[in-house]
């Protein structure tokens, strides 16, 4: 590393969706901008899938990128059986701070010049005095309710879901009382407390990177820079960044690609739930049935039910322990299908999947590493959201994009039924409705290809980070 040389370290909290994003920025920066990157992945023991990736993202030694995991800290102490996601990770990053602290200190040759943060990290920024950026891995909207939702709770009694009017964030698309994210479900849960804190400490960093594109947010976006409501609590530069996503890893045979291969042009539809989200048995029965009864061709990655809280695998996910996954589907559900299908225990290559010529339909929680994924392959959506702040994910693409459809009643309100699942396949794969939003759906892929290329608003907005970073 020569001494003119910027290094950035990053830090990312636990769980594939979040480590994702934050590999990939890192790559992005060390590749195209020459910055030395050093990532510090706070891990957690129970995800061998994010064990596996760590690895595997180490062994191919990216140029400029070094990996330094944070190791695991036991927080059961500190929590109980109700203790929600959105609180474990805030706790789980809190404890880890001494190991960052350790890991910052041994970089003997220079330490970083400048330290980005993903959302669950917010917290620790500010005892590390060198520049700050925030990294919000997932749109610019919910970047906005972040930082509003202080007003919100100054001005609003009761709790958001009773609401009979949507929440109006200034300048940007109001949000309905049941589509808000999960830490604003409950204001009595210490979720709801740390939500709040996380946009308190948004407004502290010297800038926020935000995984979106300007063609895709542009009303927000434009909210975040000049609305006088929003500005007045957010003074700092906003960079839309994205779409940052992986790209095709196919290294070796993989039986998922070799069956798409035989497949026709846009005829299968892929079924997956992101790294953590759960459905609880009854539903995933009426998933199975209104797959068989579609008669399209899939690909269903199957993790197994739960009747509990949606998020519930979030920090469990056993990544390759797939025994007696399939045990859960139907009775002779997979011989029934074993002609138009292909099931996969826990895990697949999502990004090289959509990126497959035979795939024309996405059934999707919507989770944003997922969502970018489809769209910069001009893949529909079938949103199926489950938790986080998926809910809004899935109503941005339907309503405001055009790009999805989604059940009548939100999924984690009410069962979906096997003939809805069947008619909502059949109108995405086969219907003139579905070509309508097929072509919506490529029109995406392009605008996010131009934003990343060079010129595009993208591409623009991470030189002006570099030249932040550099100048300060
Ligand atoms: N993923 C994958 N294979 C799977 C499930 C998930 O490769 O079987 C990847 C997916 O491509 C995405 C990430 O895991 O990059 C999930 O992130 P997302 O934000 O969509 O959802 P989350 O898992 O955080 O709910």
């Amino acid at each position: 590393m020569d001494s003119s040389q910027l290094h950035v370290a990053i830090v990312s909290s636990p769980g594939m969706g979040h480590l994702i994003p934050v590999l990939v920025l890192g790559n992005q920066l060390a590749t195209h901008h020459n910055i030395k990157i050093t990532i510090l992945a706070i891990t957690t023991n129970s995800s061998s899938a994010e064990t596996k990736f760590l690895k595997k993202f180490n062994n191919e030694k990216i140029s400029n990128v070094e990996i330094v995991p944070i190791p695991s800290v036991d927080i059961s102490h500190l929590i109980d059986s109700s203790t929600k996601v959105f609180t474990r990770l805030r706790i789980l990053v809190r404890e880890a701070l001494p190991g960052i602290r350790r890991a910052i200190a041994s970089m003997t040759h220079r330490g970083p010049d400048a330290l980005v943060v993903d959302l669950f990290c917010t917290q620790i920024a500010e005892e590390f005095n060198i520049p700050k950026y925030a990294y919000h891995p997932t749109t610019a909207w919910t970047l906005a309710l972040a930082i509003y939702c202080r007003v919100f709770d100054k001005e609003i009694e009761g709790e958001y879901v009773d609401l009979q009017q949507p929440l109006k964030i200034p300048g940007c698309k109001a949000l309905r009382p049941d589509e808000v994210v999960d830490p604003m479900l409950d204001r009595r849960d210490q979720q709801y407390e740390e939500y709040i804190k996380m946009g308190i400490e948004y407004a502290s960093f010297d800038g926020i990177l935000i995984n979106t594109w300007e063609d895709l947010e542009g009303e927000t976006v434009k909210a975040l820079r000049s609305n006088d409501k929003l500005r007045s609590i957010l003074k700092v530069p906003i960079y839309p960044i994205g779409p940052l996503r992986r790209t095709v890893e196919i290294t070796e045979p993989d039986e998922v690609i070799q069956w798409l291969d035989k497949q026709n042009h846009e005829s299968v539809l892929f079924v997956c739930f992101g790294s953590g989200g759960t459905m609880s048995s009854q539903q995933m029965t009426e998933l199975a049935w209104g797959l068989e009864l579609s008669q399209q061709k899939f690909v269903w990655v199957v993790r197994p039910p739960f009747d509990g809280d949606a998020d519930s695998a979030y920090l469990n996910s056993t990544g390759n322990d797939t025994r007696g996954v399939l045990e859960y589907l139907p009775e002779g559900f997979l011989t029934r299908t074993k002609d138009m299908s292909l099931v996969v225990p826990m895990w697949a290559r999502q990004v090289d999947i959509l990126s497959h010529s035979s795939v024309g339909g996405f059934m999707s929680h919507c989770g944003w590493n997922s969502t970018i994924e489809s769209l910069t392959n001009g893949v529909p959506i079938i949103a199926w959201p489950l938790h986080a702040e998926q809910k809004m994910n899935a109503a941005m693409l339907t309503e405001e994009l055009g790009v999805a459809i989604r059940p009548a009643v939100l999924p984690t309100k009410k069962l979906v039924k096997r003939e809805e699942i069947q008619e909502m396949v059949k109108i995405l794969m086969q219907a003139k409705e579905g070509k309508g939003i097929r072509e919506k759906a490529k029109k995406l892929k392009m605008s996010a290809e131009n934003a990343l290329s060079e010129g595009g608003s993208s591409y623009n907005s991470i030189c002006e980070l570099v030249k932040d970073i550099r100048t300060r």
